[in-house]
């Protein structure tokens, strides 16, 4: 290779480390970390309650489970689990979780991109659900807002604005892609990243059925297409230069970045690769790559979380669960995994950071709701 990929990326990671992109949050990690010096990891090993503020947590009103069923079920070949609001109450408590933001999961809406009237429907039916979940347990709750299939560009656009002006979500759930493979850089979308950007919007990406058979029967997609679903989008808004353009909207990708915190060296070659034509530079992709939000969602596994904290922004790092879509069991598994890898590393970079994701990180993201 004629250039040096290594001092291309070197630098500009060195200098966002230093930037002030995260300012606000490095001013309040500093109060924070005051305040943890002996708390944070006292918390740890006293196994005290850390208040999480799960921001991947998903809702299954009934009406939505009957529609998904009868247009075929859930396309990535997982069963859609049984819900309610009393069990949901008991996971959180379960998992030492004081407020979750919930949202529905895919397919969602996309179970009517072929019908618009029926997509625009579901989307209302959703948030005044969601709105009404959130207005009788308002501690407990918000809400991400779902969308019409934002093929449905006009249907999307007046949704917005509507839950915007009467419900006031705590930000908006994307999937991963819509229509025929196409990704959340397509040109069909700019005018609702317009109107995202405008509004200041959190959007919440979450992975759905990738336009690729299932490997086998044992491999449902969220097993292992999700990641990579979530790794595509989060290229094709970054790429396209659909991220730089549209700097005001906090964006989540779930599962910490599915595969991007791993690939993204490899995926910023595209910027030095001239007959590419990349709008945007390797250095700069990197900058947009660390510019998301990253959610811990089912992936605390040491490999995933040594590559998550080595890449991302840790004042973007905040805690998921993926219930109930992931079983409990495997969620109270996954959240020990997180507790103990801090418990291991109290000391060091990393120390402060578990209670930064379980709420700290969280409650600079979402200062209308989270007040204490
Ligand atoms: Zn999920």
């Amino acid at each position: 290779m004629a250039f040096s990929l290594h001092s291309l990326l070197k630098r500009p990671l060195q200098s966002i480390v230093s930037s002030t992109v995260c300012q606000t949050s490095k001013i309040h990690m500093n109060i924070e970390s005051i305040e943890n010096k002996t708390k944070s990891t006292d918390n740890i090993s006293n196994n005290k309650n850390p208040r999480r503020i799960d921001t991947h947590h998903h809702i299954i009103p009934e009406f939505y489970a009957k529609a998904v069923e009868e247009t075929g079920g859930d396309p990535s070949g997982w069963s859609t689990p049984k819900w309610s609001i009393e069990e949901a109450k008991e996971h959180m408590s379960h998992l030492n979780i004081e407020t979750a933001i919930v949202s529905i999961t895919a397919p969602g809406t996309k179970i009517y991109e072929n019908d618009k009237k029926k997509g625009r429907i579901l989307a209302r039916k959703l948030n005044e659900f969601s709105n009404d979940l959130v207005k009788n347990n308002a501690k407990q709750f918000g809400f991400f807002a779902s969308l019409p299939p934002l093929t449905d560009v006009e249907g999307t656009l007046n949704e917005i604005e509507y839950v915007h002006s009467t419900m006031k979500p705590d930000g908006y759930t994307l999937f991963t892609s819509y229509g025929l493979g196409q990704y959340l850089g397509h040109p069909l979308f700019r005018s609702i990243w317009t109107k995202l950007n405008e509004l200041k919007s959190v959007v919440f990406i979450h992975p759905s059925e990738a336009p690729t058979p299932m490997v086998n029967r044992y491999l449902p997609q969220p097993l292992i297409d999700y990641p990579q679903e979530t790794t595509r989008t989060a290229s094709d808004i970054v790429l396209t230069g659909t991220r730089a353009a549209f700097p005001n909207v906090k964006i989540i990708l779930s599962h910490a970045g599915g595969t991007l915190p791993f690939l993204a060296q490899r995926i910023a070659m595209a910027g030095s690769i001239p007959s590419l034509q990349c709008s945007r530079q390797s250095h700069q992709i990197l900058t947009d790559f660390r510019s998301f939000y990253y959610d811990t969602a089912l992936s605390s596994s040491i490999p995933q979380l040594m590559a998550l904290l080595e890449f991302a922004d840790p004042c973007k790092i905040l805690f998921g669960s993926d219930v109930p879509y992931a079983p409990l069991p495997a969620v109270i598994d996954t959240t020990k995994s997180l507790d103990s890898f801090f418990q291991k590393n109290k000391i060091g970079k990393y120390k402060n950071l578990w209670q930064n994701i379980n709420r700290g990180n969280a409650k600079i993201l979402f200062p209308d709701k989270i007040q204490d």
